[in-house]
């Protein structure tokens, strides 16, 4: 594809009125909505009018106009994007916190005492999922291979822990066939969907998947550390308690009893009071996806996707992402000994991915507002740092903090 075709994709676009709805810096080329989506355009408007008139002149009367069911809202909202009822979802706490309390619930409701999880799995979902069990007594994590996770579940397999789309290879499990596999042996399974909801089109329902967690902030655009959110099937809702037993899961906060009652329903998920600024960003981010149909962003994604790994084609740059787009997200990950100093090259040339330790170099494709100029440019870029060497200059060897 030449720079003029690239241009010409994106005229013929159906999804190009969609790079409108966000307001994005000039002089770069973000590949990393997949880490930190983009500001969406309403953004700004919206959280002034939440400040400045709710706040400063509705002050606590807010709880009756909006702000209380705000999580619901939100969660009815992201509902279509993971093929779940509007009643399935909440949005609420964070990522981490919602695996924790899905896990200890799973292993509290039944007999059986084995978490089953992947070798190389998001880090937070492993370290949580070690906490949860030494809070049950007698329960175990096991974490084994990608490819041994079918052939593990077990007879004691309470619950089966997956991301969806690997944070850093892309790779995407077949929702179905895995969940078939979960429900078939008896166990439970538990999707995170951090890299999938708002990338690819997700069907939690059709695959019978019994809960699934996912992130506020990469795909679906509601700022730095938005709310998460949370899915539980409508028939696993009266059965599973959440150990975190807040007031504002209880069935009536507001009568102010000393026992907990859980809420019927998604909201027993919520702990305590829920986070209105953020929650307001993180549905005007969803705003972002009116109209679109998740198919159609695949398709796109898929698209971007083709033509990025076309054009990066370069001595040392390993592709570690599937070719087959059923069997990969909505980022293209690469191997190359020196990711580090060469991430950071990109970004002084105005390409923004990012670094993956301890050897990925990673883009987003988030076809909302990536088009295929942007691609098109930003392997270019990447073609003219790899030939030139200029990641070598000792500037970009420095380390930071967050990667
Ligand atoms: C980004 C991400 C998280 C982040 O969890 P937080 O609690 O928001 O920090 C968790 N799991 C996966 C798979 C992720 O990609």
């Amino acid at each position: 594809m030449t720079l003029e075709e690239a241009c010409a994709a994106d005229a013929a676009d159906p999804l190009r009125a969609c790079r409108d709805r966000f307001a994005l810096p000039e002089g770069v080329i973000y590949l990393d909505g997949n880490s930190l989506g983009a500001l969406p355009a309403a953004t700004p408007a919206r959280q002034a009018d939440l400040v400045e008139r709710q706040w400063r002149d509705r002050l606590i009367r807010g709880w009756n106009e909006g702000w209380i069911e705000a999580p619901r809202r939100v969660g009815a909202k992201i509902a279509p994007l993971i093929g779940a009822a509007p009643h399935e979802v909440i949005a609420a706490d964070s990522t981490s916190a919602n695996l924790f309390k899905l896990i200890v619930a799973v292993l509290q409701a039944g007999e059986r005492r084995t978490v089953l999880s992947e070798a190389g799995n998001f880090p937070t979902d492993l370290h949580v999922a070690e906490g949860a069990v030494r809070c049950v007594p007698g329960a175990r994590l096991e974490i084994v291979t990608r490819e041994s996770i079918a052939a593990s579940i077990g007879a004691d397999t309470a619950l089966v822990v997956l991301t969806h789309v690997h944070y850093k290879t892309a790779q995407r499990y077949d929702m179905k066939s895995i969940t078939a596999a979960a429900l078939a042996a008896g166990a439970m399974i538990l999707w995170d969907l951090s890299h999938s909801a708002g990338a690819v089109a997700v069907d939690l329902n059709s695959a019978d998947a019994d809960l699934a967690v996912g992130c506020g902030y990469k795909y679906l655009n509601g700022g730095p550390g938005a709310p998460a959110w949370l899915f539980v099937a409508e028939r696993h809702q009266d059965r599973l308690a959440n150990p975190l037993s807040g007031w504002m899961g209880h069935a009536q906060p507001f009568a102010f009893t000393d026992a907990y009652e859980p809420a019927p329903g998604i909201d027993r998920w919520l702990c305590g009071t829920p986070p209105v600024l953020a929650l307001s960003a993180l549905e005007a981010g969803l705003a972002t996806f009116d109209g679109v149909s998740m198919p159609a962003l695949e398709a796109k994604g898929a698209r971007l996707f083709d033509l990025f790994a076309a054009r990066a084609a370069a001595p040392g740059l390993e592709c570690v992402t599937p070719a087959d787009p059923a069997a990969r997200g909505s980022h293209i990950s690469f191997r190359h000994p020196h990711a580090w100093p060469i991430n950071n090259a990109l970004i002084e040339a105005g390409v923004i991915g990012d670094f993956r330790a301890p050897d990925i170099l990673r883009f987003g494709l988030t076809p909302l507002y990536t088009g295929y100029e942007d691609v098109w440019r930003a392997t270019e870029i990447l073609g003219e740092v790899l030939a030139t060497e200029r990641w070598r200059e000792s500037r970009f060897a420095e380390r930071s903090r967050v990667t």
